[in-house]
C-alpha cells in the first residue's frame, strides 16, 4: 500500500531547513535476443572489434532495416511484467545526431508513440513499506557502437558490435522520494527482467544501466530543476549518485544560487557527479523513419504472449506466503532472485534435480519447478503439502546459505551445496538423526568437501546419541565434581542449564538436548 510521497520522503537537512529528493530513472535494458534489432548480426558480447557487424550495422548506402519480431516480442513482456499499457500501434523515428560511432548518423528510436505507455512497478522498501512507482513508458530503440580510445597513441578506432543492438529504455515517472528507493525500484525492475528473461540484468557488462534524474525542493514546493546523471552502471552507484547529487544541488541553493539542467557523471573513486556536458537543449529533429512502417500486432498476439509469461517475483511472493506460510520478508527475500526462489522451492518441495545442474538442466528444473507446482496438492486453506518444512527450508536458504554465498561472493547458481544436499541435512535433522548444531556442522563439511550429508554422517559418526547410557556417566561425574553447583541448581533450577552444557559438550554435542535435560532433572531430582 503505497504511502504518500511526504510521509515517505527522507529529509535531507539543510542550513534553511529540510529538503525532500525527486528521483526519476530511465533505464536502458538492452534485450535478450541473438539477433539486433533491424540486422541479423549476432549481439554476443566479447567478439572481436566489428566482427558482428552486418553492412545495415555499418550503414552502408541502399541498405534497409527490417525489425526483429523477437525483440517486439520482448519489448510486450517485459510491458506486460510491468503492468503496462501496450500499444498496438507504435512508430519508430530517427533521432539525429552526429557521433563517430553512430555511422547512420541517426539513431532508430521510438518518440511520440512508443511500443509500451503507462506501468507500475510495486517495490518493497528495506524498511517493510512498500511504494507503487509509475512507469511513464518503454520504447525500443537502438544501441551505439563504441569509440576505443586507448588502442593508438594518435587515432581513435571504432568497434561496431554494439551498433544496432536492441535496447529498451524504461523511463519512471518523478515518483522516487530517496536513493533507498531509487536503488529498491532499480532492483526489482532487474528482477522483473530477469525473470522474463528479457534483459540478462548485467550491470557489469553495461546491459542495464541507468541515467539518474535528481531535483530537490522544499517538501510541499513544485518540482525542481533535475540534473541528469549518465550511464550509472550499478545498484550502489545510483544510491550514491543520488546522495551526493542531492547535497550539491542543496548547497547551491542554499547559497544563493540556482541549479541549471545539466548532464553529469557519478565518479565513485571520488564520490562526486562531475559535469559531463553543458549542452544546449539539443534538437534531434525526430522525424518518423521512412524505411520503417508503423509497427502493429493484434490485442491476440499480445494475449498469447501473456498466457506464457513465467510467474513473476509479485505474484511468487503471493504465492510463498499463502502456500508455504512464509512471512513476507522472507517471501521477498527468496524471489529476489528467481535462481534462488528456484532453490528453495526444490529444497521444500523435494524435487530431484538441483539448480546446480547448468544449462539444459535449468530448464529442466524449470519445468520440474511447474510440473511440480501443477500437480502440487493444494488444501482448502491455500496451503500446499510439501516434503520438508517450508520455514526451516527458508531459515536456512536465507541464514546459512545466502550467508556462506555472500561470504564468497558466489552466485546462488554456483552454490557447492545442492538443494537436493541441504534437503538431505533438512531430513536428518527432523528425524533426530543430528541436532541444529551439528547440521550446521555438516553443512560446512558438505560446501568445502562435496557428498551426500547421509553417508557423511554415518562414516563420521555424527549421529545424534538419544542412547544416554554413554553420558549418563558423564553426568555423574560432573554432578561428582561440583556440589556447590549442585546445591545452587536444587535451589534455583534455571542453574540446571549449566550441566546440560557440560554434557553436550563432552558429547561432542551429539547428544539429543532434550534427553540430556530430563537425564539431569532426574539425577538432581529437581
Ligand atoms: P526528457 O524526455 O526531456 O528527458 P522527461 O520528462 O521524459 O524528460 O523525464 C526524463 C526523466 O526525468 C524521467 O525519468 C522523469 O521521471 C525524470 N524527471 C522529470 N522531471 C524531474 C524532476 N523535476 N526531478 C527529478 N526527476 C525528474
Ligand atoms: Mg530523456
Amino acid at each position: 500500500m503505497s504511502a504518500p510521497a511526504s510521509t515517505r520522503s527522507k529529509l535531507i537537512k539543510g542550513m534553511t531547513g529540510d529538503w525532500e529528493v525527486v528521483i526519476g530513472l530511465e533505464v536502458h535494458a538492452q534485450v535478450s535476443s541473438r539477433a539486433k534489432l533491424f540486422s541479423g548480426a549476432a549481439t554476443e558480447f566479447g567478439g572481436a572489434p566489428n566482427s558482428h557487424v552486418s553492412l545495415v550495422d555499418a550503414a552502408m548506402p541502399g541498405m534497409l532495416p527490417v525489425i526483429n519480431k523477437e525483440c517486439v516480442a520482448q519489448a510486450i513482456r517485459t510491458g506486460l511484467g510491468l503492468n503496462a499499457k501496450i500499444n498496438l500501434k507504435s512508430v519508430f523515428d530517427r533521432k539525429n545526431y552526429f557521433y563517430p560511432d553512430l555511422p547512420q548518423g541517426y539513431q532508430i528510436s521510438q518518440y511520440k508513440e512508443p511500443i509500451v505507455g503507462e506501468g507500475i512497478v510495486d517495490v518493497d522498501l528495506p524498511d517493510g513499506e512498500s511504494v507503487a512507482i509509475g512507469v511513464e513508458r518503454l520504447h525500443l530503440e537502438q544501441d551505439a557502437g563504441k569509440s576505443l580510445h586507448d588502442q593508438h597513441p594518435s587515432m581513435s578506432y571504432v568497434d561496431l558490435n554494439r551498433s544496432g543492438v536492441a535496447l529498451m529504455e524504461i523511463v519512471s515517472k518523478p515518483d522516487l522520494r530517496s536513493s533507498a528507493e531509487a536503488m529498491a525500484y532499480l532492483a526489482k525492475l532487474r528482477a522483473i527482467l530477469r525473470y522474463l528473461g528479457t534483459c540478462d540484468g548485467d550491470m557489469e557488462k553495461g546491459s542495464l544501466r541507468a541515467d539518474v534524474n535528481v531535483s530537490v525542493r522544499k517538501p510541499g514546493a513544485p518540482l525542481g530543476t533535475r540534473c541528469e546523471i549518465k550511464n550509472v552502471n550499478s545498484i550502489r552507484f545510483v544510491g550514491q549518485a543520488v546522495e551526493v547529487e542531492a547535497r550539491r544541488q542543496i548547497e547551491i541553493i542554499e547559497d544563493g544560487g540556482k541549479i541549471d539542467q545539466e548532464t553529469r557523471l557519478y565518479d565513485p573513486n571520488k564520490n562526486e557527479t562531475p559535469l559531463r556536458s553543458k549542452e544546449e537543449a539539443h534538437d534531434y529533429r525526430y522525424f518518423p523513419d521512412p524505411d520503417l512502417l508503423p509497427l502493429e500486432f493484434t490485442q491476440g498476439y499480445v494475449d498469447e504472449l501473456k498466457s506464457k509469461l513465467p510467474e513473476l517475483p509479485d505474484d511468487k511472493q503471493a504465492r510463498f506466503i499463502t502456500a508455504f506460510g512464509l512471512s513476507p520478508y522472507d517471501a521477498s527475500v527468496l524471489v529476489a532472485e528467481r535462481e534462488s526462489a528456484e532453490f528453495f522451492e526444490t529444497v521444500t518441495l523435494g524435487l530431484t534435480t538441483s539448480p546446480k545442474t547448468k544449462s539444459g538442466g535449468q530448464a529442466e528444473l524449470v519445468a520440474k519447478v511447474g510440473m511440480a507446482v501443477d500437480s502440487k496438492v493444494t488444501r482448502a486453506d491455500g496451503r500446499e503439502d510439501t516434503k520438508r518444512d517450508p520455514k526451516l527450508a527458508a531459515n536456512w536458504v536465507i541464514n546459512e546459505l545466502f550467508c556462506r554465498l555472500n561470504k564468497e561472493g558466489r552466485d546462488i547458481a554456483a552454490s557447492p551445496v545442492s538443494a537436493a544436499q541441504l534437503g538431505a541435512i533438512l531430513d536428518l535433522m527432523a528425524d533426530g538423526t543430528i541436532s541444529g548444531k551439528i547440521a550446521k556442522d555438516l553443512f560446512e563439511i558438505v560446501w568445502t568437501e562435496g557428498g551426500d550429508p547421509r553417508d557423511i554422517v554415518e562414516a563420521r559418526g555424527m549421529k545424534q546419541v538419544t542412547d544416554l547410557g554413554a553420558i549418563e556417566k558423564v553426568v555423574d561425574e560432573i554432578i561428582a565434581q561440583n556440589p556447590d553447583k549442585v546445591e545452587q541448581a536444587r535451589a534455583k533450577p534455571q542453574l540446571i542449564g549449566w550441566f546440560v552444557g557440560q554434557a553436550m559438550k563432552s558429547s561432542g554435542g551429539k547428544a539429543n538436548p532434550q534427553a540430556v535435560n530430563d537425564l539431569i532433572k532426574r539425577k538432581l531430582g529437581v
